[in-house]
């Protein structure tokens, strides 16, 4: 039987639907989530990804400023960006929107976002937080996609789980958080021996690679749940993940491309940053109530 797809488009909708509800009521008391954009340069494929997430912003009731930079920036006027965005009140959230141009130092600029503007979660201390367990703000592609595998009702436990990809951005942080789900996880890459022998273990398989048709049914357990994470353009223009679309044959739940992983991820950008302006104010005081529970509920770990 073909695999039941995961419309990942419908869950961001329900997503940024909740968000816009609970920011419709703060907005009621006069206060409103920031987001600071910065794009820098001339890559058409940030603009398309930043005009989403303003889009996204939109909808939700978040206030976006885009700040756009030319491709001549230099590391020093993007980092004094961010600074003047590190000190803004009205901003909760920066969205540093990647990459950045030549010759400027990317993690330098990263690190110097203050860790509670952070809603990419794409930090070293906020990566760090991740890696020891403590609670942090969970990158926003691993922390939809975990919500995508939620949705299929398998619970991770004692589950094995195959990551097909190591960045710092998909791979690594999506490993960590199905560990912390208890999941027993192996991460392939692209020195890994016998990707097939790994992948046919994998009750769930996350493929963030990059590379059309890397995986098809052959590779596939019988019933698994496929996130196909990779987006690649074709030579036709189409946009593809990196599974075959014989992937279907083999497993129970798949993520489509366009319309899994993708529509997630800037949904889950957004509650991020509800969530960081959520523990703003109640640094201020003006959320009452314990550790917000509102605030918590996109945090993982302990404190
Ligand atoms: P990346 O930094 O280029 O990492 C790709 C990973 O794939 C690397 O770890 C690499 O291994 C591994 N790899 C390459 N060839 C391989 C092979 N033949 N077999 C096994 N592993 C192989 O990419 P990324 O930023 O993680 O993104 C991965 C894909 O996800 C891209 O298509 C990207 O566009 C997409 N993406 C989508 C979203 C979304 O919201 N939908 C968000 C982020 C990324 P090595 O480490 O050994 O080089």
């Amino acid at each position: 039987m073909a695999a039941q797809l995961i419309d990942g488009r419908a869950m961001a909708s329900g997503l940024r639907r909740e968000l816009a509800e609970r920011v419709r009521k703060l907005a009621a008391k006069g206060v409103k989530p920031g987001l600071g954009v910065i794009l820098a340069g001339n890559n058409p494929a940030s603009r398309i990804y930043v005009q989403k997430k303003e889009e996204a912003c939109a909808e939700v009731g978040i206030q976006s400023v885009h700040h756009d930079l030319p491709a001549t920036s230099t590391e020093k006027e993007i980092l004094k960006l961010v600074e003047r965005l590190n000190a803004d009140r009205t901003v909760h959230g920066i969205l540093l929107q990647l990459p950045l141009p030549e010759g400027v130092d990317e993690r330098k600029v990263i690190d110097s976002i203050a860790p509670e503007k952070d809603v990419d979660g794409f930090t070293t201390g906020n990566a760090g937080r991740l890696f020891t367990g403590k609670k942090s703000v969970t990158p926003c592609t691993p922390k939809g996609i975990l919500k995508l595998i939620d949705s299929t009702g398998v619970d991770l436990k004692g589950k094995h789980a195959v990551v097909i990809g190591r960045s710092n951005i998909v791979g690594k942080p999506v490993a960590l958080l199905l560990l912390e789900r208890h999941a027993t996880v192996t991460i392939c890459h692209s020195r890994t021996k016998d990707l097939g022998e790994a992948t046919r273990q994998a009750d769930v398989l996350v493929v963030a690679v990059g590379k059309a048709g890397l995986v098809d049914q052959s590779m596939v357990k019988r019933g698994a749940v496929v996130i196909d994470v990779g987006m690649n353009r074709l030579p036709d223009g189409r946009v593809v993940g990196d599974c075959n679309p014989d992937v279907r044959e083999a497993a129970g739940w798949l993520t489509p491309v366009p319309g899994g992983v993708g529509p997630m991820t800037v949904a889950c950008l957004m509650e991020n940053t509800v969530e960081a302006f959520l523990l703003a104010q109640k640094a201020l005081g003006k959320v009452a109530g314990k550790p917000a529970e509102a605030a918590e509920r996109g945090l993982h770990g302990k404190d």
